[in-house]
């Protein structure tokens, strides 16, 4: 108790203290010891989504995730649901969904996280099992510890944070959207969306499955890359010859491709493809000796691009060559090869459509093709690229809210690679307000072998959203 009343008084310190504070921070506290047993509990299922695994460890996450929802007891409905998948007969896997309706003019808040997991690789990698939950040091290990049971917690932990604060009885609007096929390409997802629309609708979006700056700076996540992957067939001849007897007269496939594939750089390494755009948005300080420990760049190799690092990871396109189908070493003959088939995936960057995008990078292709080398582009597949737009009230509270938990500003970040499903909720809602924050940070590993999630980010996490949901729970105007 006397801990309580020592971070209680706290709070009166210089940050700009939002509405139930005190309170909010005094729940979150007492009940961490909670929060943290129930999110070994939720690790300990492996709720692995991919197609080859256990469909029934899934099913019982959703379950034991809802549970927790119920016991929470200020939802007008808590249900364990599933959508069809377009173009199958098949259904998704089961989300938890629950709302409670918003009173006295406050706003709605969509609370996102995802309950599946990504499989676990190779135990012998592990250094503890990947679905025992292990603390070493100030860490917690397990698949799903961070990404994104961590989430999930983060979520549940501050709506009891809330209805401590508020004697049961909160007046913003609730909902809560935990996803369980996010590690599956989220095949369900947009279905999902339509059939729950009006479940789902909300002013502001907490989608809580990123990163933090490091391990003492919150982040927002304001933007994302989209992506374009496609296959390209270069075809030169009608059949194979012999290097020998035509080699110098007409091209192989080979070597117009690789003219072809130069053509969509510039000399710096950058992208060198018309159309393609760039965002423009400062970017946090992050120098060339990082970039080369974390990369494993070779020594004289130099970094490719231009603008600040981050900017070239965030804000710029980047094309690489994924796969190569062509005639192997071991079976390399003095062949001129009639035709070549490579893969190609490129990240785009934020505030352009990856429709425009796609139509860019085929039209370079045609018009660089040598020789009138024949071009075919098929296979292909886009996700949108995401850009919140800062000036919206619900970014203002949440940077607040971070601040105060944290006790420094947050960062606002961009993440090079996606999160497709974002833009089907942008899609679905175009009036709400996303909000990307995260229970990781740069050493959460996920997807990894040894994920795990650093417990003072964790209880900050924690704190940030229970402070965002007490703003959100005075405001009026939205
Ligand atoms: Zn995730």
């Amino acid at each position: 108790m006397t801990d309580t009343v020592q971070t209680a008084a706290k709070t009166d310190g210089p940050l700009n203290s939002g509405p139930l504070a005190a309170e909010l921070r005094t729940a979150v506290e007492q009940e961490l010891p909670r929060t943290l047993a129930d999110l070994c509990a939720l690790v300990r299922i492996p709720s692995v989504s991919w197609a080859a695994f256990d469909r029934d460890q899934v099913a019982a996450s959703a379950e034991a995730v809802a549970a927790l929802v119920r016991e929470i007891g200020i939802f007008d409905s808590v249900s364990v649901t599933q959508a069809g998948i377009p173009g199958t007969d098949d259904l998704g896997q089961p989300a938890v969904l629950a709302t409670r309706a918003a009173r006295n003019g406050r706003p709605t808040v969509l609370l996102y996280a995802h309950h599946d997991v990504q499989p676990p690789g190779l135990d012998e990698q592990w250094e503890s099992p990947p679905f025992e939950p292990t603390v070493r040091g100030d860490r917690l290990y397990g698949r799903g510890a961070a990404d994104d049971k961590a989430g999930v917690m983060a979520h549940i932990a501050s709506l009891r944070a809330l209805v401590a604060a508020t004697d049961g009885d909160p007046e913003v609007g609730l909902a809560l959207f935990i996803e369980g096929e996010e590690e599956f390409g989220s095949r369900s997802f947009a279905t999902f969306l339509t059939e729950n629309r009006d479940a789902l609708r909300a002013d502001a979006i907490v989608v809580a499955d990123s990163n933090n700056w490091d391990i003492t700076t919150p982040a927002i996540t304001i933007g994302l890359r989209g992506n374009v992957t496609f296959r390209l067939t270069v075809r030169t001849l009608a059949h194979a010859s012999h290097s020998g007897m035509f080699g110098g007269a007409v091209p192989d496939a080979m070597m117009a491709t690789v003219l072809l594939l130069g053509t969509l750089y510039a000399d710096d390494g950058s992208v060198a493809v018309a159309g393609l755009t760039s965002h423009d948005a400062p970017t946090p300080d992050y120098d060339e000796t990082a970039l080369r420990e974390e990369t494993g760049l070779l020594d004289g190799v130099s970094a490719i691009g231009h603008g600040s690092i981050l900017s070239r990871i965030w804000s710029q396109p980047a094309l690489t060559i994924t796969g190569i189908d062509a005639p192997s070493v071991a079976n390399a003959s003095n062949t001129l090869s009639p035709a070549v088939s490579v893969q190609i995936s490129v990240r785009i960057a934020p505030g352009q459509s990856a429709q425009e995008a796609a139509a860019a990078i085929e039209d370079h292709l045609r018009r660089h093709a040598p020789f009138g080398a024949q071009v075919e582009i098929d296979d292909l597949d886009t996700g949108e690229p995401f850009l919140v737009d800062t000036s919206g009230w619900a970014v203002a509270e949440t940077r607040l809210a971070m601040a105060e938990a944290w006790e420094t500003e947050p960062v606002d970040i961009g993440v090079g690679g996606s999160i497709p499903f974002i833009a089907d909720l942008v899609h679905e809602f175009p009036d709400a307000q996303i909000l990307v924050t995260g229970v990781e940070d740069p050493d959460s590993r996920a997807h990894s072998p040894n994920e795990s999630l650093h417990l003072g980010v964790f209880k900050r996490a924690v704190l940030s959203e229970a402070f965002l949901l007490g703003r959100l729970n005075a405001r009026t105007g939205h």
